[in-house]
């Protein structure tokens, strides 16, 4: 899952980021407001931890044009104000959520786990679809109650066709959410998918799963739970 972080403080950006990668997030930076404008408006992201106070702009003009383009990214504030208006306006413009400076790496994570699980999962840490289930908070995945031996990329794929299904994703944006702007859309990139796709078919339909993952010719897949 994709997360970007907003925030003109190297340090605290950089250990953050290098938290979340040991959580086994995909995580992005941009350290100023005209950065942060251009990643949004291309690239789409599971949550943004957004500071307030940018060089160069405010972070409440980031949540107004996330809201204005109708983006689905999960919003955590992340600011040293510790002023209630500030909390009360930004969760009215749309934040989920609201972290004062200074925090716990580990709340900001709980917190981030909790919006995901709001967004994707009814606010559940386990939640089925037919006979795969999916514990979120643990990056667990069972069939038929069977725990599947899912690697990083298998569990980030899977997680990204339920949370898309009945959608068509293109190959394009599947690889940019599984390896995030490291990688540019090459020919590696789209055998790496493959090689990731038909793994996770193979598990899923070794452990008793329909083969809910349809393959649109030319353009991508899309996962159909309704076989
Ligand atoms: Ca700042």
């Amino acid at each position: 899952m994709k997360i970007l972080i907003i925030e003109d403080e190297l340090e605290l950006a950089t250990s953050i980021a290098n938290y979340l990668n040991c959580e086994k997030y995909i995580c992005e930076m941009a350290h100023n407001y005209a950065d942060a404008l251009d990643k949004i408006e291309l690239y789409q992201y599971e949550c943004i931890i957004l500071d307030l106070n940018l060089p160069d702009g405010c972070g409440f003009d980031i949540i107004k044009s996330l809201k204005m383009n109708r983006s689905e990214s999960g919003i955590i504030i992340i600011s040293a104000r510790n002023a209630l208006n500030d909390k009360i306006e930004g969760l009215d413009l749309g934040a989920d959520d609201y972290l004062s400076k200074p925090f716990s790496l580990s709340e900001l994570n709980a917190r981030l786990r909790s919006v995901i699980r709001r967004r994707h999962f009814k606010g559940q840490v386990e939640y089925a679809y037919n006979e795969i289930k999916v514990q979120p908070d643990v990056r667990k995945v069972f069939v038929n109650d069977i725990l599947l031996e899912l690697t990083r990329k298998e569990y980030d794929l899977l997680i990204f066709l339920i949370t898309n299904q009945r959608r068509v994703l293109s190959k394009e944006t599947i690889i940019e959410h599984l390896w995030g702007d490291y990688m540019g859309i090459e020919a590696d990139s789209y055998n790496a998918l493959y090689t990731h796709m038909g793994n996770l078919r193979k598990k899923l339909q070794d452990a008793g799963s329909k083969d809910y993952i349809e393959t649109v010719y030319a353009v991508g897949y899309k996962l159909n739970l309704d076989k």
